[in-house]
């Protein structure tokens, strides 16, 4: 029995709604400012700046943007390679190709479903210029390794940290280990404003480029601070920032963030402890989570045995009015990936995971009603 869209009754994904959006956004509006870095900009600034002690932050319209900032304050340029996962978000590599950059696809480990580390020497050359880890799930990539290769090899760190905010590894936030590290607050992640970002700068070295670079490559920002008498254009640039609007949004999540990630981590280990018999009777795998990382409570999946156990079980959970999905398709093995050089092959485990993996609804305002039908129907499937 297939279920029309409006007959679901546990959803993949909802976007939370935590009380003052509206009346933050009214609030902005009434003060006058609605462009970029107005007074909700700079309070979510000040919050991540404060909560994760960075050097530096800048709220952008997207990660994409974050990631395509961090291109730029690298000068990748044409030839120049960087180590990504296949297993990822097109932005993550589309960003350094957009400067002409080619990307090495490096797989993932089996457990976490992060970089695996251990090929990342075999990869590098002369050309190579960064490592882009990306925290799948919110659960620390091995940062401690590739800090260290990347320092060996004089090569950047730029975490794609879209997952993995209030993550941490060994007892440290996750974004706070690349030189960069990049943000989301798309509608899918745990704190959103519909379409948002941020660039968290660890490395100082690169905050005076990179404001210049997010306003149209002026220097409003240092006009504004009465270090230059006249504002005018002094490198590239584009359009990186945010409406006001939408940081008065994202501000009314994030002033609620310790709850959302409490009822977050409610839910998944809900899902973990009730799921945990039905594993080992149908040979799925859940979870790993290293005991030195904390994660980031952002999404939750399960690996089934095979293709086609994955899809059997997705259409019963879609006759019970319940959708899950799958996620990242190869990347090297995409039309564009092929472009690239993709090989099928080349990146085994991430080729074998792609077709078992399924993710579980998994939101903040999900009812404990909701995950116990979930629960109960992965129970009934006879696979
Ligand atoms: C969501 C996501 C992005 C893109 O985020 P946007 O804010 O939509 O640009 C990038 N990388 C990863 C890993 C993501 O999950």
């Amino acid at each position: 029995m297939q279920t029309k869209n409006s007959d679901l009754i546990v959803p993949f994904n909802k976007p939370s709604f935590l009380g003052s959006e509206l009346e933050y956004i009214t609030d902005a509006i009434r003060q006058g400012h609605i462009s970029g870095d107005g007074s909700y900009t700079k309070k979510c600034t000040e919050f991540f700046e404060k909560e994760f002690s960075l050097p530096k932050c800048l709220l952008t319209t997207s990660c994409t943007d974050a990631l395509e900032m961090a291109a730029l304050l690298l000068n990748i340029n044409p030839g120049d390679e960087i180590l990504v996962p296949s297993f990822t978000f097109v932005s993550t590599v589309n960003a350094f190709i957009l400067r002409g950059a080619r990307p090495v696809f490096v797989d993932i480990r089996p457990d976490t479903l992060n970089i695996d580390e251990s090929i990342l020497r075999k990869k590098i050359t002369s050309k190579t210029k960064a490592i882009i880890p990306v925290h799948y799930a919110g659960v620390g990539c091995e940062m401690d390794d590739i800090l260290s290769i990347a320092k060996e090899h004089n090569i950047a760190v730029i975490e794609d940290n879209a997952h993995g905010l209030f993550g941490k590894y060994k007892g440290k936030n996750l974004g706070t280990f690349g030189a960069l590290a990049t943000q989301s607050f798309h509608e899918t992640k745990n704190f959103t404003c519909g379409e948002g970002g941020a660039l968290f700068i660890n490395d100082s070295q690169y905050i005076a480029r990179a404001e210049i670079l997010r306003d149209k490559g002026t220097n409003r920002k240092q006009f504004y601070r009465g270090l230059v008498d006249k504002y005018t254009w002094v490198d590239i640039g584009s359009s990186f920032l945010p409406s006001d609007i939408l940081s008065a949004f994202l501000y009314a999540q994030l002033e609620h963030a310790t709850n959302v990630q409490e009822k977050r981590r409610q839910i998944w280990n809900f899902y973990f402890n009730a799921l945990s018999e039905w594993s080992k009777h149908t040979n799925t795998n859940l979870p790993f989570v290293p005991p030195h990382c904390e994660q980031a409570y952002h999404m939750f999946y399960v690996i089934t045995p095979s293709l086609e156990f994955r899809s059997t079980l997705m259409e019963h959970l879609q006759s019970k009015g319940i959708y899950s999905v799958f996620h990242y398709t190869p990347l090297h093995l995409s039309e564009m990936g092929k472009k690239l050089g993709g090989k099928l092959g080349s990146c085994p485990i991430t080729e074998d995971i792609s077709n078992r993996i399924l993710r579980l609804p998994f939101f903040t305002s999900l009812s404990i009603e909701q995950t116990q039908l979930v629960v109960e129907s992965l129970y009934s499937f006879k696979p």
